[in-house]
């Protein structure tokens, strides 16, 4: 019998682009996905649209699924010719029963290969600005369980030893156990003034940090309501320079930003909330329709080659535009000699994907500095000029053209329409002052989005709204939204560098 593959996998510490790209690498291409609890749920964003996602949280005590259960899974589907990412908080054989799960692998004959991952005791002293290991105060670091339930006969750590340990001490699985460790290393002879430190849900926009004295931490964490996943660090190291501590410095740390773009363009503007250390919350207020199958838009592709200019005004266009292209078995070369505009650097930069280096991008990225600046640029008369983009963009750009005499064809590859999403969290989490900003990226996310939510509630709770430039802007104002900042730079990027200009110098 043909036998599958297992690919056992550090996902990382919490944060989904602390994945190793080789971790990447193998969730790409595995049939099946079977993830614990701590492994990030964002990556399997990398996996197939096809394969089988299989979540089998464990918990401590009264789990929902036990060890041997997954033991079981695996052994049977990877007995189907199959390639299984079996993927595990941190590093799978950082205190993750590997040993139970390759045991059964081998037994079986089946293949593996063990990709590592970022432990989280690494990562949560990264992401607190605590330096595990330093020439003057400690030349050792020990990883400890602290799961060891109070009252075992015989416990398999040597409190003693830890207790004179002269390094630092990284505890994991602690946190219900913590006056219970604190006492056995007080009782064993270690000083209560000993540094301590705990770190919860590090690496993402909730990560917290509270430092005491060994004698005290426990207290201390119950009183800030600390909650697991947490590591304890224990020793100098942990009575760290506080400005070392960079994540929880940055300007969007732990500010929730309601992203309303289109599904897809959420998960990508998710991403850089995310790399800025934001917590971004996805309220979808758009669905993207391709219009690349109208006769219209067909009869154009025939003729292509006969424009001087095409014009493309969004990352959306260009890749609704290529999508249509493959479909056709077509490729770039339609273009033939054709120059080509975008709007700003999105665009060009979709367009680079495809092989295209832009001819013409505005120092200004709106419809309306593209035309005058494009018409300074070059002569337009009796030029044959293309518009590929929404039909719903505005007339300016076309007027502008026109003035200059060119001969201007505006095809629409694709629409946006109104979506629904789930609504009542996102007015409550409004009215509670829960939400920091919403961004807007679009006049049809404006619209989108005031269909299910009333300006009222916006404009009476603290949150701020942030506007990518000056047609969504407009369009905010139309609907009478106040507005708090709207982008220089009519970017994605623009847009969360004006917010973050915000908090400078608070
Ligand atoms: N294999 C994992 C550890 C599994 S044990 C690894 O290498 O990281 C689970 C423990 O890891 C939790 O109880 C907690 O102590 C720690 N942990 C995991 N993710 C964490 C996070 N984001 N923040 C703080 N601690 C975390």
């Amino acid at each position: 019998m043909v036998k599958g593959f297992v690919y056992l996998v550090g996902a990382g510490p919490g944060r989904a682009d602390l994945i190793t790209v080789r971790g990447a690498e193998v969730l790409k291409k595995a049939d099946c996905i079977i993830y614990d609890k701590l492994a990030n749920p964002a990556l399997l964003r990398f996996a197939r649209s096809d394969a089988e996602i299989i979540h089998v949280p464990k918990r401590t005590g009264g789990s929902s699924v036990t060890q041997e259960e997954i033991n079981k899974l695996l052994l049977e589907k990877a007995s189907a010719n199959r390639t299984i990412v079996r993927l595990k908080g941190g590093d799978p054989c950082i205190f993750g029963r590997c040993a139970e799960e390759l045991a059964v692998l081998i037994e079986a004959g089946i293949g593996f290969e063990i990709v590592p991952g970022i432990t989280a005791g690494i990562a949560v002293a990264s992401y607190a600005g605590i330096l595990l290991t330093d020439r003057e105060y400690s030349s050792q670091v020990v990883f400890v369980t602290g799961q060891e339930k109070p009252g075992k006969q015989k416990s398999n750590i040597d409190w003693d030893l830890l207790a004179k340990f002269s390094g630092t001490i990284v505890f994991y699985m602690g946190v219900g156990n913590l006056s219970f460790i604190a006492e056995r290393l007080i009782e064993n002879g270690m000083d209560g003034d000993t540094p301590a430190a705990i770190i919860a849900d590090a690496t993402f926009p909730t990560q917290r940090v509270v430092k005491a004295a060994l004698s005290d931490i426990s207290q201390s964490c119950k009183q800030q309501g600390i909650e697991p996943p947490a590591i304890i660090i224990i020793g100098a190291a942990a009575d760290s320079n506080a400005q070392f501590n960079w994540f929880m410095k940055k300007p969007l740390f732990g500010k929730n930003i309601v992203v309303t773009r289109d599904t897809i363009g959420n998960v990508d503007f998710a991403a850089k909330v995310i790399s800025r250390c934001g917590n971004p919350l996805k309220f979808p207020t758009i669905k993207i329709k391709s219009l690349t199958e109208t006769n219209e838009f067909l009869r154009m592709l025939a003729k292509i080659t006969e424009y001087d200019w095409i014009i493309f005004t969004s990352a959306n266009g260009v890749r609704i535009f290529f999508e249509a292209l493959q479909n056709l078995d077509k490729d770039a070369r339609v273009f033939g000699s054709a120059k080509i505009a975008a709007i700003g650097d999105g665009t060009a930069a979709k367009l680079s994907e495809f092989g295209i280096k832009a001819d013409f991008v505005p120092s200004v990225f709106t419809g309306k500095e593209l035309g005058k600046q494009l018409i300074a640029f070059t002569n337009l008369r009796s030029k044959k000029v293309l518009l590929l983009r929404s039909k719903i963009a505005s007339k300016e750009l076309i007027e502008l053209l026109d003035k200059a005499g060119a001969e201007v064809q505006d095809v629409a590859v694709y629409t946006a329409v109104e979506e629904k999403s789930k609504c009542t969290w996102l007015i409550e989490e409004i009215s509670n002052g829960r939400i920091d900003w919403l961004t807007f990226a679009s006049p049809s996310s404006v619209n989108g989005f005031f269909e299910q939510v009333s300006s009222d509630v916006v404009n009476s709770g603290k949150v701020k709204v942030a506007s990518i430039g000056p047609v969504t802007s407009e369009r905010l104002k139309t609907l009478g939204v106040r507005i708090d900042v709207t982008a220089e730079d009519h970017t994605l990027d623009g847009l969360l560098d004006a917010i973050e200009q915000t908090y400078k110098g608070i």
